[in-house]
């Protein structure tokens, strides 16, 4: 049965896309620890990261890094932390967590609860900034 994430690329389920290309597609977490919090997943259904196969990783983290670079322009951080869990939802995927304290990063604190409004301002400006 296809992920959760499958199901958001190919458009069956909402979210707030950021960007895409081929084999990536990043779009806001749901439950973010911060404004902006963006997951990258590889299109290719692979349930643990390290499991994807070297190249495929590689271009995942040069995909990352343009999608960080973007959030970084867009939204107040010293920088873009990186998380990688992957507990909750089978499908590969990185956290980019726009960061000023280490306790921007902490998984156990309450989730923001974002207005559809809010989520669509954050995407959309975050979209408008990537190249
Ligand atoms: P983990 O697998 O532990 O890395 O966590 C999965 C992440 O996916 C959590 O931060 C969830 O908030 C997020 N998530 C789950 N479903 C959705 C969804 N439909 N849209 C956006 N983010 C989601």
């Amino acid at each position: 049965m296809a992920t959760i994430f499958s199901k958001i690329i190919a458009g069956e389920i909402p979210c707030y896309k950021i960007a895409e290309n081929e084999e990536f597609f990043a779009f806001l977490d749901i439950n973010p620890v911060v404004k902006g919090h963006t997951l990258v997943v590889p299109k290719k259904e692979i349930d643990y990261l390290f499991d994807l196969e070297d190249e495929l990783l590689g271009r995942m983290i040069i995909f990352s890094k343009k999608v960080a670079k973007t959030i970084e322009a867009v939204i107040s951080c010293n920088r873009v932390g990186v998380a990688v869990i992957g507990l909750e939802v089978p499908h590969a995927h990185i956290h980019l967590i726009p960061i000023t304290q280490e306790s921007d990063m902490d998984f156990k604190k309450k989730k923001l609860t974002l207005t559809q409004e809010e989520f669509i301002q954050i995407a959309e400006a975050i979209r408008g900034h990537y190249k």
